[in-house]
């Protein structure tokens, strides 16, 4: 019976141990068991021993039971002393793990870091004075509550369930919440929580510090801000835009629906910017940019891509709605504006690309509506959708521009020469420089397809400059043969608006030696008709240096009288498209007819161009209008041509 109670006993010490391997009871518990088992078990071993010897009759119970005594007190006293060592222990380390939790608010408390520790179910049972300062809570509002009350609602439930995952892994988790005081005050804040563990390494706390970072967030909110928008329309900029047509692209591919990217260029901006001073342009684009987001929905984006290019998201958007959109945004901006007093109208051409139909990342889509808006502004049109076919022969107009800065550079532009005759004496007085582009790989190509560019994007100075500098080197070689030969040259309407354009021609002039009377400067009159002060400054300019002056494409604006009288104008050029036509139109005959007519009354030389036959020229002669140019007599030529014209006696040209 009391063997089996042994073996029993034995039996619940093995469980015991395995319980105590497996550190399922707490380390105060498994050290009292252990003594009192041990004492109990020693016990009954020993009584159980001494009853067994008895009953054999080996041993002499007095002595026996004296010296079972002594054993048992022996083995009692030793068990007492290792159970009282490690309860002590148990003691020493719990004092231990209070002292360092002590250590550490002391830390806390020194800390200038708002910070608080809470136990594991994230309740807080600490917080510094930093906190109670920062937060307006005294420890007492706090104590035993989670940190949710500090919540603004404006960090991300994502960015609490990160934390959470981390910080139950133990790991430590860094990351930006922001943060509401009592007052209602909103704190961006840099938050680190750490786990404390104990010396067994187990997570017994959570330690939070945090960081006002709210002046460095809205600092970089707002480098942020400025890299993804437009300073001066606040709408997003190219890089944004990129962004969100790139977002756009990605959901569509799931959903399988169309969008839509539209490039607007508005018409006659840059003239009005250049004459009227950046201030005027400058809150004209910002009503643009006004007009455009009301006329989109929220969803939409308008973004402005540089001057007065604006691009606009439509995600979800068909083609057939997308021209529409681009047609009622067109009439926004076609109302009139009225800044400080003035009045302007502006046009605007839409180019339209479609996802997946005409490309699929940003970059093909914004080039092919680039190249739908440069048909639509060819054809006069508000919108135009892109279209492969256009696209062949028309090089990207972004594209086009990139390579004709490098054309400049790598000196592929030349200058052909037409010749300009007397038509009294019928012989060649002078030419008109009329530039060329010599592309590598698309060979020559005319100036109407790149001037357009240069004048828009404001780098045809560069090309005037260019046929300046390169025209009057060659004037000068000629007139080495014949001193009173002359040329006209080219200049855009950007030009008149340019203040160092007198002051350059002059130095050229004087470097090469060529008389001012040799030279005529040709301006159209369409850019006449935006004559401003500018305008009239580089005209008087350049008459008090004696060059003469032209007004090319005569016919094709409405210049009044009154400007034909006053601009020191030295000769009149008659429209080719008039003087082509006039023999089988009787409207363009008389307009060749009263122009010569209105040209002497005035005392002007007229010229007429777009001479192709014969019969053309005998009628300019009886008219007698005093110069002509046209391909009956010859084309623009390469300067060799003129070479062996100008060696020759005769300076008539064989027709
Ligand atoms: P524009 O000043 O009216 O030049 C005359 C244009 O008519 C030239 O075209 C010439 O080749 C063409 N032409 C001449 N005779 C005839 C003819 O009998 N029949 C026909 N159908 N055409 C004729 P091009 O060289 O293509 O130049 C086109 C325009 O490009 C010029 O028109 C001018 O406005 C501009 N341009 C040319 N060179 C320059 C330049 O150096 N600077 C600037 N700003 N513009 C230039
Ligand atoms: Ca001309
Ligand atoms: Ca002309």
């Amino acid at each position: 019976m009391i063997l089996s109670n042994v073996l029993w006993l034995s039996v619940l010490l093995q469980v015991l141990a395995a319980f105590m391997a497996l550190r399922l009871i707490p380390l105060t518990g498994r050290a009292l068991a252990w003594s009192i088992l041990s004492v109990a078990f020693i016990l009954m071993a020993s009584r159980r021993a001494i009853s067994l010897l008895r009953a054999n009759g080996t041993i002499e119970s007095k002595w026996l039971t004296a010296m079972t005594t002594e054993v048992v007190a022996l083995l009692i006293s030793l068990f007492i002393v290792i159970g009282v060592f490690m309860i002590r222990s148990v003691f020493i380390k719990k004092r231990h793990d209070e002292d360092e939790l002590l250590k550490l608010t002391q830390v806390v408390e020194q800390n200038s870091s708002s910070t608080f520790i809470t136990d594991l179910d994230g309740k807080i049972e600490y917080v510094n004075q930093q906190f109670i300062e920062r937060t307006g809570y005294a420890l007492e509002e706090v104590k035993g509550k989670t940190p949710s009350f500090l919540d603004s609602g404006k960090t991300g439930r994502d960015v609490f369930m990160k934390l959470w995952k981390s910080i139950k892994a133990d790991k430590v988790w860094v990351g930006e919440v922001c943060n509401k005081s009592k007052d209602g005050n909103l704190t961006w804040e840099k938050e680190r929580v750490s786990p404390v563990k104990d010396s067994d390494g187990k997570t017994t706390h959570y330690v939070a510090v945090l960081e006002d970072i709210t002046e460095q967030k809205s600092q970089r909110d707002a480098l942020e801000y400025m890299a993804m928008h437009d300073a001066l329309t606040d709408l997003p900029n190219r890089a944004l835009f990129y962004d969100r047509v790139y977002q756009s692209i990605v959901n569509a591919e799931h959903t399988k629906e169309p969008v839509a990217v539209l490039l607007a260029d508005l018409n006659n901006f840059k003239v009005i910017n250049d004459t009227l001073g950046h201030h005027i342009g400058d809150k004209i684009l910002k009503e643009v940019a006004l007009r455009l987001r009301n006329g989109i929905k929220r969803y939409d984006t308008v973004a402005r891509m540089g001057g007065d290019e604006y691009l606009v998201l439509l995600p979800g958007v068909d083609k057939a709605a997308a021209v529409k959109i681009g047609q009622r945004l067109s009439l926004l901006v076609q109302k009139q504006f009225v800044i400080e007093g003035h009045h302007f109208d502006i046009g605007m051409s839409v180019g339209v690309a479609m996802f997946p139909e005409h490309g699929d990342d940003p970059d093909i889509l914004i080039q092919r509506a680039d190249v739908a808006m440069y048909s639509a502004k060819a054809n006069i049109e508000s919108v135009e959708c892109y279209d492969s076919e256009q696209d062949g022969h028309s090089v990207s107009r972004l594209e086009l521009l990139g390579e004709v800065r490098q054309a400049i550079e790598n000196k592929q532009l030349c200058i052909h020469y037409q010749p300009r005759l007397n038509l009294h004496s019928m012989e060649v007085e002078g030419v008109e420089a009329l530039v060329r582009w010599n592309h590598p790989a698309r060979g020559l190509i005319y100036p109407d397809e790149f001037i357009p560019i240069l004048e828009e994007t404001g780098n045809i100075k560069l090309l005037t400059r260019f046929v300046i500098e390169n025209g009057l080197q060659q004037l000068a070689d000629w007139q080495v043969k014949q001193p009173d030969f002359n040329m006209s040259i080219n200049i855009s309407t950007r030009d008149l608006c340019d203040p160092t354009l007198v002051g350059f021609l002059k130095e050229v002039m004087k470097t090469y030696e060529v008389p001012a009377e040799t030279i005529i400067i040709e301006i159209t009159e369409s850019s006449l008709m935006q004559y401003t002060s500018y305008t009239e400054t580089t005209l008087n300019g350049l008459d008090e240096m004696g060059v003469g002056l032209a007004i090319d494409d005569f016919g094709t604006g409405y210049s009044s009288l009154q400007y034909l009288k006053e601009l020191p104008v030295s000769e009149l050029k008659i429209d080719k498209s008039f003087v082509m036509n006039m023999m089988d139109d009787d409207d363009d005959g008389i307009i060749v007819r009263s122009t010569i007519d209105l040209g002497h009354n005035l005392n002007l030389k007229v010229v007429a161009e777009g001479v192709e036959d014969e019969e053309a020229s005998k009628l300019l002669q009886i008219l007698k209008c005093d110069y002509a140019q046209g391909y009956y007599y010859s084309k623009p030529v390469e300067p060799e041509e003129i070479d062996i014209l100008l060696s020759g006696d005769d300076r008539r040209l064989a027709v």
